[in-house]
């Protein structure tokens, strides 16, 4: 077991068809596993987690939740059996408890497809311990800044933050297929990338610091996973971690793929 430290990754996970699919993300994902190399476990926050306090999952086989509706049915078919990380999410809530963040503890609660497809891709083995901490969209970003500076510890104990939503998330524009790209979805984007290389300020304020933020995320709950990344990306005081886009593009008509590393 190595303890090298890990960026913090936010990735965007799209539609679940792309657990079966061959597709630049898909390869990306792949590629990302093996690049980054197995850590002693993964947190993992998804966007489709969502409660009103933190809470981190002691599950010890947590099952695989097909939390989607309407897709063909192989998909409901995939099990991702990889441990679950008790003791890693003890570490979490203890962390946020440090910083006086209220963390409560399922015990039973599994692997979203935010969590188990990127997981799913970049470890196939499901040999890797994995845990989910959930979101709170009624806290809004500075909040999951927070959050993720308080877990940035994590990064130091052979621990793999992997946040997971999405660069550009907004369903009505979803057209299965589509490489039809919104100029709005290609401008949030590129803004996402500019801001995301050094601009905390201006990605907790993206509704109001970009032109395009209400239309690329007509709710927050995609978006801030990538708050968590950058938070956990930092140092453990307050500097502000860089970030790096692993990985651009488009699926589906307006969802972006984008990915990036904070360090
Ligand atoms: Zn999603």
């Amino acid at each position: 077991m190595s303890d090298k430290r890990f960026p913090s990754v936010f990735v965007s996970h799209g539609a679940p068809t792309i657990a079966q699919q061959v597709c630049p993300v898909t390869v990306f994902l792949k590629g990302l596993g093996d690049s980054l190399g197995r850590p002693k476990a993964v947190l993992c926050v998804s966007a489709h987690w969502e409660t009103e306090t933190p809470m981190v999952s002691v599950a010890t086989e947590p099952e695989t939740i097909h939390d989607f509706f309407g897709f063909p049915d192989p998909l409901y078919q995939i099990r991702y059996p990889a441990p679950g990380a008790p003791d890693l999410a003890g570490r979490a809530a203890e962390l946020l408890a440090e910083r006086d963040i209220p963390c409560a503890v399922s015990d039973d609660r599994g692997l979203d497809h935010g969590a188990w497809i990127p997981m799913m891709l970049m470890y196939p083995d499901a040999d890797v311990p994995v845990t989910q901490l959930s979101i709170q969209p009624d806290d809004g970003p500075a909040a999951h800044l927070a959050l993720g500076r308080a877990l940035a510890p994590l990064r130091d104990e052979g621990v793999l933050v992997l946040a997971s939503g999405g660069a550009v998330h907004n369903l009505s524009f979803f057209r299965p297929g589509s490489s039809d790209v919104a100029d709005w979805a290609r401008r949030f984007d590129d803004w996402l990338a500019a801001a995301g290389a050094g601009d905390g300020e201006a990605l907790v304020d993206y509704r109001n610091a970009s032109a395009d933020g209400a239309l690329a995320h007509p709710r927050d709950e995609h978006y801030l996973p990538l708050l968590v990344a950058l938070g956990a990306g930092g140092g453990a005081g307050v500097e502000e971690a860089k970030g790096r886009a692993l990985h651009r593009g488009f699926m589906d008509g307006a969802l972006s793929m984008a990915a990036f590393a904070f360090e």
